[in-house]
């Protein structure tokens, strides 16, 4: 399959006065190839939601490279920038606070595609509108109306509509669900998926449950304290996470038919998430790990293949330590 993004050792640090940085992404590596939903998941403040706005060129990076359709995002001039965003667009968690309050939702569509020069003729230009409104499920008599009219799902759809304006190739959803009701979640990552069928658009899905982006997403990329630490298929996942935050993540998720019992053993994770200003030595992960080992402070854990296309950053794989550097230790 064909590489539509390519994320390399992407580091974005912010500078925090007084020599200390907030390490918000440390040299994250991954691609989503064209046509598919990478999800990427973790915990608030994991740095999932910076990697998007790097990506997007919305922050400059610290170090790594953004390759979108084998140009370099962040090597762009402010030209072909601009024609990038018709390409890559964003769709966010909140669709109230990223929809401005006195436009109409015909005016809050449009407004992308006049910024770009899309239609020279008003009456295209609404035509499109309609459209687009009728491809995310409302229609023409919404055009007049203003975003506070309207529920949180359905201004969701204006958000995607928005999106869709300018006939991007690839959306960044950033938690595009998680501020909704549940009933109202699963009809919006339907349409999701229908518009990806129906226009061969790729996503990024951010999100912080992973039972959401499990549904969602052909791979998953699992990011903890600013790091991944595992990428693979999202079946592979399920069926074989290697990485024990992976795990702990995982064994909170109640299996939803009744008819299997759950024996599962539930991993309840100790203490609470370090701060990215200060993040542990060796694996970040460790402070946490119910499986962590006296190698763990000392040594960032090498990203490994460990099965086919299933990457984890994890010293229980890695066969070249010794028994010193792999006696366990309490973190208690
Ligand atoms: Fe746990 Fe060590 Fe693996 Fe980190 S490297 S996840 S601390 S076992
Ligand atoms: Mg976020």
């Amino acid at each position: 399959s064909e590489k539509i993004l390519e994320v390399n050792d992407l580091r974005k640090y912010f500078n925090m006065g007084r020599n200390t940085s907030l390490k918000a992404v440390n040299d994250v590596t991954f691609h989503v190839n064209k046509g598919e939903t990478f999800g990427l998941v973790g915990e608030s403040g994991c740095g999932k939601s910076t990697i998007g706005r790097t990506i997007m060129g919305l922050y400059e990076k610290t170090a790594g490279d953004v390759i979108f359709n084998g140009e370099n995002v962040h090597d762009m001039d402010g030209k072909d920038r601009f024609k990038f965003y018709r390409k890559m667009q964003m769709i966010f968690q909140d669709p109230y606070a990223s929809l401005n309050p006195r436009s109409t939702v015909k005016e809050v569509i449009s407004e992308p595609m006049e910024v770009h020069g899309l239609y020279k003729n008003k009456k295209e230009q609404l035509d499109r509108v309609y459209q687009l409104l009728e491809e995310v499920g409302l229609n023409r008599d919404h055009a007049n109306r203003y975003p506070h009219e309207f529920s949180g799902g359905q201004r969701q759809r204006i958000g995607i509509a928005r999106a869709l304006a300018l006939d991007p190739d690839f959306i960044i959803a950033d938690e595009p669900i998680s501020a909704l009701d549940v009933s109202v979640q699963a009809q919006v990552v339907n349409l999701l998926k229908e518009l990806q069928e129906e226009k061969g658009l790729t996503f990024l899905f951010i999100a912080h449950d992973l039972s959401m982006v499990k549904q969602i997403s052909d791979r998953i990329g699992v990011m903890y304290l600013g790091n991944m630490v595992e990428l693979t298929s999202s079946a592979s996942l399920y069926e074989k996470p290697l990485h024990p935050y992976t795990q702990a993540l995982l064994s909170a998720i109640p299996i939803p038919d009744p008819d299997i019992e759950d024996n599962r053993e539930r991993i309840i994770l100790e203490g609470e998430l370090p701060s990215p200003i200060n993040p542990p030595s060796g694996c970040v992960f460790r402070t946490r790990c119910p499986m962590a080992m006296e190698v763990c402070a000392t040594k960032k854990p090498k990203w490994l293949e460990q099965e086919k296309d299933h990457y984890v950053a994890c010293h229980l794989y890695d066969d070249t330590l010794n028994d010193r550097e792999r006696e366990s230790v309490s973190n208690k």
